[in-house]
């Protein structure tokens, strides 16, 4: 099953050219033309929805077709009935089946997307930095140590993931994008404040861009006026939908000499990889860009959320663990799949969560128990239940910030009355007699300053 690591198979470094199909081109698919005519529609119909894209690469090596429609990785990228309310599919599908035009398709998948919570937990408000009296586009400061910073070149992906928590900037409402075309605007940003760390690069997937594009804001953080910025984070998704990005892409090996570079100065490296499953790590091209990214100095460090019908299972996290410490990626986060989107779908509850969390721990060895979780990236913080207990007869949920707008809320635990149906945040209530959350107050007021209400 294991590849010997130090035979190299030169077949990966052979250019394969990046072949796309969006929702326009659903019925080019090939692999799809083996599938019922009432599935292949159904997609489609969704696809007019939430947001579709999916490389040849995901569709020849990662989906296993003997399994589709229940195939984890096929749920991964192709919309499913289900991920529609009932009443919001049979409107798109009736609507497609009178042979309506785009403009009709394209108002009622406008009006169907505002009922999905597009921006969940005040990304929009909350979030933007200001130089002077300016917004700065295209950057969110909510955590004192790490700021986010979405290049504009940077907001596709090489697929999309079903339930991604970011869909509605890929739908083509450019109200809802947060976008940056501005090296200039985040190293000035980052030269006042000292108190950054991390800069996190994001998206879509800023591995999307061609390294000559990459590289000015890369090597901008290199000017000693930047030295508190010492971990470059970048959170993609190409190690699972093009690891050919590392490989065999004309410009990998600059890639690589980039980050090379930002090590050998002396900077953190850190690509947040995003899986879901130990299938993505499976073939042959992931692990050897797994293995160029570890080769040039490059930490790896994996995050995910847990989603119904695609890992909510002890086993699935548990072998991808364990499977990530043999391959030198460190497990990061669990998230609890976030309250937009196609979330009823994907959602598991907040109680079965911890039991798949608990379940994946104690099934590997300590160096894969570096995975925080389950956490909710919710308004005030990301907030991680901690476990279920009892406390004088009340049975609760123990939960802790692990990172707060504030940081005095970090670490500290805090409880919420059992609820085994809640899968989120705000489906919780105060346990043990207490009428509202320690934090409350607090994120109130900070609300009111920024004007939120
Ligand atoms: C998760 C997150 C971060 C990074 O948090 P870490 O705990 O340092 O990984 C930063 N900003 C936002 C908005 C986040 O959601």
């Amino acid at each position: 099953m294991n590849q010997a690591l130090n035979v190299r198979d030169l077949s990966l470094y052979e250019p394969r050219p990046f072949r796309v199909y969006t929702n326009r081109q659903i019925r080019e698919i090939p692999a799809l033309q083996n599938l019922p005519e009432q599935l292949r529609f159904e997609i489609e119909v969704v696809a007019n929805v939430l947001p579709f894209r999916v490389n040849e690469y995901v569709i020849e090596s990662l989906i296993d077709w003997d399994r589709v429609p229940d195939d984890p990785l096929f749920r991964l990228v192709f919309p499913q009935r289900e991920m529609l309310e009932p009443g919001a599919f049979e409107r798109m599908a009736e609507l497609m089946k009178s042979g309506a035009d785009r403009k009709a398709i394209n108002e009622l998948a406008k009006e169907l997307r505002a009922d999905l919570n597009p921006h969940p937990a005040g990304q929009m408000e909350l979030n933007v930095p200001t130089l002077g009296e300016d917004k700065v586009e295209g950057m969110q400061h909510k955590y004192r140590e790490t700021v986010l910073f979405f290049p504009s070149q940077g907001q596709v992906c090489h697929s999309y993931c079903t339930f991604c928590f970011r869909w509605a900037q890929f739908v083509g409402d450019k109200e809802l994008r947060f976008a940056s075309n501005e090296a200039d605007s985040l190293l000035e940003y980052l030269r006042t404040h000292q108190e950054v760390s991390d800069l996190l690069m994001t998206g879509g997937d800023p591995m999307v861009m061609k390294t000559h594009k990459l590289r000015p804001y890369l090597e901008g953080l290199l000017q000693p006026e930047l030295a508190h910025v010492q971990t470059i984070r970048i959170g993609t998704k190409a190690l699972t939908f093009w690891p050919h990005r590392f490989v065999s892409d004309p410009d990998a090996d600059d890639l690589l000499r980039l980050f090379e570079q930002l090590v050998n100065t002396g900077k953190h490296v850190a690509i947040m990889a995003h899986y879901n499953h130990w299938r993505e790590m499976d073939t042959p091209i992931a692990r050897e860009a797994i293995r160029r990214l570890r080769d040039a100095g490059v930490e790896i460090r994996s995050q995910g959320p847990l989603l119904a019908g695609i890992n909510d299972d002890p086993e699935v996290w548990a072998r991808m663990w364990r499977e990530q410490v043999r391959l030198g990626i460190i497990p990061y986060y669990m998230f609890v799949e976030r309250d937009t989107g196609a979330r009823r779908y994907f959602e598991v509850p907040l109680a079965r969560a911890w039991e798949i969390y608990r379940g994946a721990m104690q099934n590997v060895s300590g160096l894969g128990r570096t995975a925080r979780g389950p956490s909710m990236s919710c308004e005030p913080g990301k907030v991680e239940i901690q476990g279920v207990t009892e406390i004088h007869g009340e049975k609760v949920f123990v939960l802790r910030f692990i990172q707060g707008r504030n940081a005095d809320w970090v670490q500290r635990p805090f409880f919420a009355k059992y609820n085994e149906n809640a899968t989120w945040l705000n489906h919780l209530e105060p346990a043990l007699g207490e009428e509202r959350f320690f934090f409350e107050d607090e994120f109130e007021q900070i609300k009111k300053e920024r004007g939120v209400a």
